[in-house]
């Protein structure tokens, strides 16, 4: 059977690229147009470079863009943030909420995360809802609840009908970034399959030290609709290496999900 759903696949850039960068990083997604046709790909770059990036990127090129963060409220006396309005006002129609660095290190919560939601969902975002639980709750066995309860309570102030309009990205703290451990598809299986059982028709990726050697199997793992990229797609043409393995459907029941 083939998938019912277009497979994502994207990247954030955390805080890198400049604008010169950013946009080299267009060049070469144009340059590779047709390979992403059959994906739903995109790319998230600091606030700094979206505006920059929706420029230069052709309207016939098919790469959604989002931003790594936005305040819950649509303006007023928060010096620093920005709102769903404004980055949707410079292009983006995705937005990341909830990422791990985030949770760690600015003081993320599940319930500014369920606000963040809500807001980008009423102002029309696609909200990219990431979750994961850190090494320790994965030692005790305890990752498939935990990742149900970051769930639950991020979507907790969102109209159960407007669950299609989410994504969620299963990133596992521990699996994360440069002191990250690559994630066995065995490993992931359970949490993915919950996730799928629990919140459909919200989308479900995975995210956490992917590149163009795992992200097939990592794929094949049932329930996983796309990927979720950091270091391993910030050069362009390993973005769209990991374009053409998430085209192919070659993937599709491969993984040894057990
Ligand atoms: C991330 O931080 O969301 C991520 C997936 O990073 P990496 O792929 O670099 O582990």
């Amino acid at each position: 059977m083939g998938r019912a759903r277009m497979t994502w696949i994207g990247t954030s850039w955390k805080m890198n690229k400049t604008l010169a960068e950013a946009r080299a990083f267009v060049d070469g997604l144009v340059a590779a147009r047709s390979a992403l046709d059959g994906v739903r790909a995109f790319v998230i770059p600091a606030h700094t470079a979206i505006a920059a990036v929706r420029e230069r990127l052709p309207a016939d090129v098919p790469v959604l863009i989002g931003a790594q963060n936005a305040h819950w409220e649509p303006a007023g006396a928060y010096t620093g943030e920005v709102s769903m309005g404004m980055i949707a006002d410079v292009g983006a129609t995705l937005v990341e909420i909830g990422h791990s660095e985030r949770r760690q290190h600015f003081g993320e919560t599940d319930e500014t995360v369920a606000l963040k939601v809500a807001a980008a969902v009423a102002a029309g975002l696609t909200p990219l809802l990431c979750v994961g639980e850190p090494a320790g709750v994965r030692a005790a066995g305890g990752e498939t609840d935990w990742v149900a309860g970051q769930v639950s309570r991020g979507l907790s102030r969102l109209a159960t009908p407007d669950l299609h309009k989410v994504v969620v990205a299963y990133e596992p703290v521990w699996a994360i970034g440069d002191l990250g451990r690559e994630a066995q598809p065995y490993e992931i299986a359970p949490v993915m399959e919950m996730l799928s059982a629990r919140f459909r028709p919200a989308a479900v990726l995975y995210g956490g030290s992917v590149n163009r050697r795992n992200a097939a199997a990592l794929l094949g793992v049932p329930g996983t609709d796309g990927l979720f990229v950091g270091r391993a797609a910030w050069d362009v043409a390993e973005f769209i290496e990991l374009v053409r393995i998430a085209a192919c459907a070659c993937h599709e029941g491969r993984a040894d999900a057990r």
